[in-house]
């Protein structure tokens, strides 16, 4: 079976979790210090670290000071994640369409859906691309809106030579066992707002007031205050050992999804029917390999017979706003992203699949189409 996606663990992983335990200090301490001063030189902010890329976005929205009655914007093509981060602040997450070529936040939409409660806008960087980012910022300005990017799939990404996550208001990353980089489970937080930076640190510790300071020198506080709803969101060290020796591999992780995206662009290029996400490799790290079927008809037969073959697909998302939790009156007019949403596929993208084995997934789709 050539499966859809997978970690990759080298003994450089092992090795760094077996220390972690010989030293007997699993929860947040020094591995968990290093790994948010690693990434923080290089997004060139403080990234701060937490137990997944949702209680990334959960946090990022409460510490914008999101709530009950708000409403934040976000495309209804997203994994169920980014909606349950918002709905958990007590707002509501306002489903918006995508762009049909991109499949990131359509403005246009996102603008009729703006009303006096719309307190924040978030993008969703699908498959590493980060869409109209400069127009998200342009709108979130004019609507005095936050954004909190959904960068869970962009990790590695730039924009205008500047890493994603290294610019704008707040990005979240998420390193789950799938995502471009790992730390088992595991996320981010990258801001260079002081407000938020104060708040989160102390929010993934139950709102203990300066507990990370301690934690990252071996303690623990005893005498504290909470001021702040928090929850138990912070990293651990076997964590932030895993996540260290993946973000030494960054470049050549990189290197190997762009060259296998590039590989299967080259394949169908030529194929009626079909269409691939123009993304521009130079710059965007690809998470996730989608292409486009012309009739969803095919797509599920597509689905079928490539499982009869042994390889695994995915369909990145069912819309959100067709959940029984997130269904709403006012969420209406999204038939682009349910049409669009019956016609992706997402074909095999890790770091150990071959060309090979490319070659045989393009060769069993075309023999089908
Ligand atoms: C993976 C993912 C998340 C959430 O990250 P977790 O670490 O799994 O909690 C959020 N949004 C998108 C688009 C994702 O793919």
């Amino acid at each position: 079976m050539i499966k859809l996606s997978k970690s990759v663990i080298t003994d450089n992983e092992k090795k760094a979790v077996m220390d972690v335990l010989d030293r007997e200090y699993l929860g947040m301490g020094q591995d968990v210090l290093q790994f948010e001063e690693m990434l923080t030189e290089y997004f060139g902010r403080p990234a701060t670290c937490v137990v997944n890329g949702t209680a990334a976005l959960h946090l990022a929205c409460q510490a914008a000071g999101i709530g009950s009655g708000d409403e934040v914007l976000v495309q209804s093509l997203t994994y169920v994640a980014s909606f349950q981060a918002i709905s958990a602040t007590g707002a509501r997450p306002v489903a918006c369409g995508v762009d049909p070529v991109t499949l990131t936040l359509d403005l246009k939409d996102a603008e009729k859906r703006v009303t006096s409660n719309t307190k924040a806008v978030m993008p969703v960087h699908y498959a590493g691309g980060v869409g109209d980012i400069d127009g998200i910022y342009e709108f979130a300005k004019r609507h005095q809106l936050r954004v909190i990017e959904d960068a869970a799939h962009a990790f590695g990404a730039e924009y205008n030579g500047k890493k994603v996550g290294g610019f704008g208001d707040v990005a979240c990353f998420s390193f789950d066992g799938i995502k471009n980089i790992t730390s088992g489970e595991g996320g981010c937080i990258v801001t260079d707002d002081e407000n938020i930076l104060k708040k989160i640190k102390d929010a993934r510790l139950l709102g203990v007031e300066k507990d990370t300071e301690k934690r990252f020198q071996g303690e623990r506080s005893w005498d504290f205050n909470v001021s702040y709803q928090g929850w138990r969101y912070h990293m651990s060290n076997i964590m932030a050992a895993i996540g260290i020796e993946q973000f030494k591999k960054i470049s050549s992780i990189s290197e190997k999804r762009r060259q296998l995206a590039l590989y299967y662009n080259n394949r169908l290029s030529q194929v009626k029917n079909v269409r691939y996400l123009p993304l521009d490799y130079t710059s965007v790290v690809p998470h996730i390999y989608v292409i486009e079927i012309m009739s969803s008809k095919y797509r599920d037969e597509l689905r079928e017979h490539l499982m009869n073959k042994g390889i695994q697909t995915g369909v990145h998302y069912q819309p959100n706003h067709l959940l029984d939790m997130f269904k709403c009156e006012a969420d209406k007019n999204l038939l682009i992203t349910e049409n669009i949403s019956s016609r992706i596929l997402s074909l095999p993208l890790h770091t150990e699949l071959s060309f090979d084995e490319v070659d045989y997934i393009c060769d069993s789709l075309l023999e089908a189409l």
